[in-house]
């Protein structure tokens, strides 16, 4: 059997972990040790001790979704009465309300609504960056767009090029859950997207020259070497492609869903995040999940190795949905950085520096509360929905034009 402290020596030397390694320190290396190593790995790439936020909003676009994976509380089935769209204006105010507190992306994804077409996005990309020529979208997860490309019958190549024609800046890591078919298969989003064609459209998105992040959702039906293969798929593909800036992990958000169960522990949730750092050694940043784990586990994270505390909360509909209910804006991001000996700098998706913290540059509203995409149960039409033909039944009758 392989001895930890071997393993460990070889994280000390700096030397990659195999499968099998992995999984010894993962199970059996004590949380402290594992701490230590993480945050080993964090300081050799990171010395400069600063820990990195970015000002942006979750803006769920639709939650209609006819995807309807077994974990997710978020979604409507279409024809809902709780089904919403969102309109360009509500968008466009949401990016006014981000500019104003200092922000520089949307974060949009939603769910797989039959009645947008791609041109619905297109047209979208093309006005967002018409008003705001400098503001980034970091948009569509890698389901979002094999949808599109099923539903305009478009390869996932040329999906991705008519949204970067279109404006698309970068793409989230999303939907990823866990890389291996047969949790995918018990978690009902195998249809949506399999482990490898998840991949597939990272691997073309980086060709492409777009920048992506990574994400593993745990805490479902995976067993602790399905998560370690999930992160090695990822480690195998960001050393053929190099086009990965970040890696993200969160625990299963069980209220509301089909799926139920409970909750992932504190503990695991940081020994996980601990086992990625180690694992992922050609990723430069791991971002601390404190809108699942609250702030004092977030701040905890930076011992584990994480640099990074993601996205100030200004709006996050789908682990809100689920339970999450931790909210914090930059004073707060900023204070649990400082507090635990890091220098905070905010930056932009591609993490370089934009500076310091902005609240102490002007005054900039906080923003305690979480928005909410729309009102349950409005499912009015966006005026320029009506340009855009409607596939579902339920669509066609919602766009019909009163005389
Ligand atoms: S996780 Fe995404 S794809 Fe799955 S049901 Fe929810 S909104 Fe749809």
């Amino acid at each position: 059997m392989l001895k930890i402290d071997e393993i460990a020596g070889k994280v000390r030397a700096g030397e990659r972990v195999n499968a099998g390694e992995a999984l010894e320190l993962y199970r059996r290396a004590p949380t402290s040790l594992l701490g230590q190593l993480a945050d080993l790995v964090r300081a050799r790439k990171h010395p400069d001790g600063e820990v990195t936020y970015i000002i942006d909003r979750n803006v769920n676009y639709t939650n209609v979704c006819v995807a309807r994976c077994n974990f997710c509380a978020f979604y409507r089935p279409v024809g809902s009465a709780d089904g919403y769209v969102l309109g360009f204006d509500e968008i466009f105010r949401k990016i006014d309300e981000t500019i104003a507190v200092g922000g520089v992306q949307l974060l949009l994804q939603g769910g797989h609504n039959p009645d947008l077409p791609l041109a619905w996005y297109e047209d979208l990309f093309r006005a967002v960056k018409a008003r705001y020529p400098s503001f980034k979208l970091h948009a569509l997860s890698p389901p979002e767009v094999i949808h599109l490309s099923r539903l305009s019958q478009l390869t996932v190549p040329e999906v991705l090029g008519r949204l970067i024609a279109a404006g698309l800046d970068s793409v989230p890591g999303g939907g990823a859950e866990i890389l291996v078919d047969r949790v995918r298969i018990l978690l009902h989003c195998h249809g949506k997207a399999t482990a490898d064609e998840w991949l597939d459209v990272m691997r073309h998105a980086h060709r492409a020259g777009l920048r992506t992040t990574a994400t593993m959702m745990y805490g479902t039906v995976e067993t602790e070497e399905e998560r370690l293969e999930h992160l090695l798929r990822l480690r195998a593909l960001q050393d053929e492609t190099g086009g990965f800036t970040a890696f993200i992990t969160w625990s299963y958000q069980p209220d509301h869903t089909e799926l139920a169960g409970s909750e992932a522990t504190g503990i695991d949730y940081l020994r996980t995040l601990a086992i990625a750092r180690i694992v992922l050694d050609n990723f430069d940043n791991l971002q601390a999940s404190w809108v699942t784990q609250g702030g004092k586990v977030g701040q905890l994270s930076l011992a584990f190795g994480a640099n990074d505390m993601g996205s100030v909360m200004i709006e996050e509909n789908v682990v809100r949905a689920a339970g999450a209910a931790y909210c914090m804006d930059e004073v707060e991001i900023v204070r649990n950085i400082e507090d635990a000996g890091f220098v905070a700098k905010r930056r932009n998706m591609h993490y370089e520096r934009l500076g310091d913290p902005i609240f102490r540059e002007r005054n900039v509203p906080r923003m305690l509360e979480l928005a909410v995409a729309r009102e349950d149960g409005d499912a009015s039409v966006p005026d320029e929905l009506l340009n855009y033909p409607a596939r579902s039944r339920a669509g066609k009758q919602l766009r019909v034009i009163p005389n």
